[in-house]
């Protein structure tokens, strides 16, 4: 790593302890704080790679990967800019308008705009291409009904990424359109679900003929499986995919350091394993983006098996914490795994699509 980076690492450690942040694991996605999220923007820590006319650094994904682990490592409150940075913010540069650009791009590093992913319906999670949201042409723009699932922060967004179908085509895969929708909006409803230890992240979010101006469509209209396709590896190939459970993995360093076992260290040592070389993938796929590649087949392998981790590394911290006397920070960070690591296997495309992309990239399809 250069001297630069380095320095940038460095900077957000500093950045991160002078705010007492109290570490969680899956801090992405359960850590919600929109000042933390503007006090990020303001150091430039959010749409590093984007343009400067639009408020970005023009710094390359390397850098961005540094700050990303950093803030992840110290499991800090990110999820209130973190889809935005990670997907909707790349998604409105390469297909957007330059007034969609204008508009969100420069409010998205000041984190001031929070969005929700309006994908997975009843019948569309793994199969995108059933969705059954639709979107009716309508004077001046669109009108769209129908029922999303899961929907992460839609009780805290600004607004929503919502993909609708517009059209027919020969294939399930044509007609699709992607949208920018306000969640202010009075036809919008969302209710809560909660998750196995009744926190509430994840929503229904339903739509009633909600209007969504033409220009707040992203790309061409019809073209949205090509679009989404390519979001999608944005998605799933960021370090938080096995990331979430660091705080985790650190506390448990600190006790096997106090009350040495050996198992536990060797345990220990078989997960920084782990983690070197899943990094290494991060790494990789972070040049592929820096070198104009859209790296879904590395993308699907680092989700892939950085779920697979995430999981281990709970399990281990099972017994590490046991035998070495976890203390109540350490059995927290537990508890915030334990709940955790069961949807990363589902969330962002279950494990089993993860193989199939993979093997059809592998086969050249
Ligand atoms: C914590 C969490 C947060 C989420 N946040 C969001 C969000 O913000 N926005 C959003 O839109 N969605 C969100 N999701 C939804 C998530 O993307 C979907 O749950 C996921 O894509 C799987 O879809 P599904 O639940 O419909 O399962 P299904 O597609 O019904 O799959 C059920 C099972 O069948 C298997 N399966 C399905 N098809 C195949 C196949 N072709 N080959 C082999 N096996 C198959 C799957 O692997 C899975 O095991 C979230 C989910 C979780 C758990």
């Amino acid at each position: 790593m250069t001297e630069d980076l380095d320095r940038l690492g460095r900077d957000v450690r500093e950045f991160v302890a002078a705010t007492g942040v109290v570490a969680r694991c899956d801090s992405w996605m359960r850590g919600f704080d929109q000042e933390f999220s503007r006090a990020v923007g303001k150091r430039g820590w959010i749409g590093m790679t984007w343009p400067r006319r639009y408020g970005g650094g023009e710094r390359s994904n390397e850098a961005r990967l540094v700050v990303t682990e950093e803030l992840l490592r110290a499991g800090a409150p990110v999820a209130a800019h973190w889809t935005a940075d990670r997907q909707i913010g790349p998604a409105i540069l390469r297909y957007g308008s330059e007034e969609l650009r204008a508009e969100f791009l420069p409010a998205i590093c000041r984190g001031d705009v929070v969005f929700c992913l309006g994908l997975s319906e009843t019948e569309a999670g793994s199969d995108l291409a059933a969705v059954r949201t639709r979107a009716v042409a309508v004077d001046g723009g669109w009108e769209i009904t129908g029922a999303k699932l899961w929907t992460t922060s839609a009780h805290h967004a600004t607004h929503a990424y919502v993909l609708a179908r517009t059209g027919t085509g020969d294939s399930k895969h044509q007609g699709l359109t992607e949208f920018l929708v306000d969640m202010d909006n009075p036809g919008i409803t969302v209710r809560p679900i909660l998750d196995l230890v009744g926190e509430h992240h994840f929503n229904e979010m339903l739509l009633d003929r909600v209007f969504v101006p033409e220009r707040r469509v992203i790309g061409t209209v019809g073209a949205g499986w090509s679009q989404v396709t390519e979001q999608l590896a944005f998605e799933r190939g960021g370090v938080e995919r096995f990331l979430s459970t660091y705080p985790l993995l650190a506390a448990m360093v600190g006790c096997a350091r106090r009350s040495p076992d050996r198992a536990a260290v060797e345990r220990i040592g078989a997960l920084a394993a782990r983690l070197t070389a899943l990094r290494r993938l991060g790494y990789e796929i972070a040049a592929a983006l820096d070198a104009g590649e859209a790296p879904v087949r590395q993308a699907a392998e680092s989700k892939l098996l950085g779920t697979h981790f995430e999981k281990d590394v709970v399990e281990v911290a099972r017994y590490v914490l046991d035998v070495c006397d976890g203390d109540a920070d350490a059995f927290a960070l537990l508890a915030d795994g334990i709940a955790a690591v069961p949807a990363g296997s589902i969330r962002g495309g279950s494990s089993e699509i993860m193989r199939t992309v993979i093997s059809r990239a592998e086969a050249g399809r």
